[in-house]
């Protein structure tokens, strides 16, 4: 495990206050700040230095997030959410040099925004099922098949794609990662539209498109284990964030409460305490979790964070339709089926309501979080895989 020592506190503050003293984050453009904050190391605190990063606990990213954000500076993660939560940790845990000095400036800058392809049709709660297939044509790999549910690959100059190399391996064994560029011969991106009425995520269709062998991301083979390094910062970054005390989607119902006619009503002060105790309760867990994280890949803690963040926000933003009354009904912006540029739209109550019901979905359904904590955190036995030990080409599957 990774101990702050104060000098590192000292440090990174030392930094954060060159980095808005240099760049005042009120006038300068987004990119260019966060330019400047990847050159100092506190894009990633606990990347190595030269990625964006000092080598240092990833606690103190708590620290840099809360000076930058308090001096109304921009915030990575919202510009770029699946290249800075889940993409960039792939990258610098297996990508080639050449690699991390290419794709991560741009990457946390947001000039380069990223996409995950990994759920397929045919495999999603099971992604090591998946059946694109990936065959290698000298220094390149030709790529066909489909992905879906892709979040923002409509806005992705880049993606990371795992694919099927050996079909006649046992199914977590034949799949290889990749760095697929969006722009490509042969990608084509299709909306899907979501019950907010926006289509945040889409179908990805790949026909014949090359890929060179410089852009694997890992071994040949070794795809799965690749994709647990995306999977469990994939956890954290939708289930582990530390707002404020009070903000997060908690201030969303404080919000409402204000607003809503039910102040005398005792009935609704309490369920009100509650959720506002118990997104307190998961907000120092996620940032006991991250105390206690040491530098590389998250561990089931993530899976915690997750479950808990899905049914707090659903459960809440139900309450939050009851405060509202008949105004929960309307749908301030209309219902206009457009492109957005950034995930998980909170701007207002109703349509949070309806996009929370995906947070038992995405990154792993709630079923499959416990499956995790019931196996992993608590060694219960696991569920039979009748499929583990047979060559993916011989599974039977419709
Ligand atoms: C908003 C949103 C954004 C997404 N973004 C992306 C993205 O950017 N990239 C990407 O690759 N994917 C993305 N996904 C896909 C997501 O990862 C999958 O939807 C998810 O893993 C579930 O897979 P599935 O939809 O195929 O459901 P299935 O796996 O078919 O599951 C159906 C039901 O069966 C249950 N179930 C399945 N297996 C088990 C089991 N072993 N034990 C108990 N219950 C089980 C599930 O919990 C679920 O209730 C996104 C999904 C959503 C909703």
């Amino acid at each position: 495990m990774t101990t702050l020592i104060a000098s590192d506190e000292q440090r990174v503050n030392e930094l954060c206050d060159q980095l808005l003293a240099e760049h005042d984050p009120k006038t300068t453009p987004a990119a260019e700040f966060l330019g400047a904050q990847f050159d100092l190391g506190l894009a990633w605190v606990h990347f190595p230095e030269g990625n964006g990063g000092l080598g240092l606990t990833p606690k103190l990213m708590n620290t840099i997030n809360a000076r930058v954000v308090g001096a109304g500076g921009p915030i990575s993660y919202a510009r770029n959410p699946i290249g800075y939560g889940m993409c960039a940790p792939t990258i610098v845990t297996h990508g080639s040099e050449a690699q991390k000095q290419r794709y991560l400036r741009p990457l946390f800058t947001g000039e380069e925004v990223w996409c995950q392809l990994f759920s397929e049709p045919g495999a999603g709660s099971d992604v090591a099922s998946l059946a694109m297939r990936a065959v290698r044509d000298g220094d390149e790999w030709t790529l066909n098949g489909q992905k879906v549910w892709t979040t923002l690959a409509h806005v992705s100059a880049f993606g990371i794609v795992l694919a099927r190399t050996n079909p006649d391996s046992v199914k977590h064994k034949g799949m290889t990662m990749f760095v697929v560029d969006m722009h490509a011969p042969g990608v084509e991106v299709r909306p899907l539209v979501q019950a907010t009425g926006e289509a945040e995520f889409n179908e990805v269709y790949m026909t014949d498109v090359r890929i060179p062998d410089d852009e694997r991301l890992g071994d040949v083979g070794e795809g799965w284990g690749v994709s647990l390094t995306t999977l469990m910062n994939e956890r954290v970054s939708i289930g582990g964030q530390v707002a404020p005390r009070g903000g997060g989607i908690i201030a969303l119902a404080l919000r409402a409460w204000e607003k809503s006619a039910r102040h005398g009503d005792a009935v609704a002060r309490d369920q009100l305490a509650r959720f506002w105790i118990e997104a307190e309760v998961a907000r120092l867990t996620n940032m006991r979790a991250s105390h206690t994280r040491a530098k590389g890949t998250p561990g089931p803690e993530g899976s915690v964070g997750k479950m808990a963040m899905a049914g707090l926000n659903q459960r809440l933003m139900a309450f939050v339709m009851e405060l509202m009354g008949p105004d929960a009904m309307l749908y301030p912006s209309g219902y206009p089926m457009d492109r957005p540029t950034t995930a998980m739209d909170l701007s207002n109550p109703q349509k949070a309501f309806i996009r929370v019901q995906a947070n038992s979905i995405e990154g792993g359904t709630t079923n499959i979080m416990k499956n995790i904590l019931g196996e992993r955190v608590l060694g219960l036995p696991g569920e039979p895989r009748a499929d583990k030990d047979v060559p993916w080409s011989e599974v039977p599957r419709s």
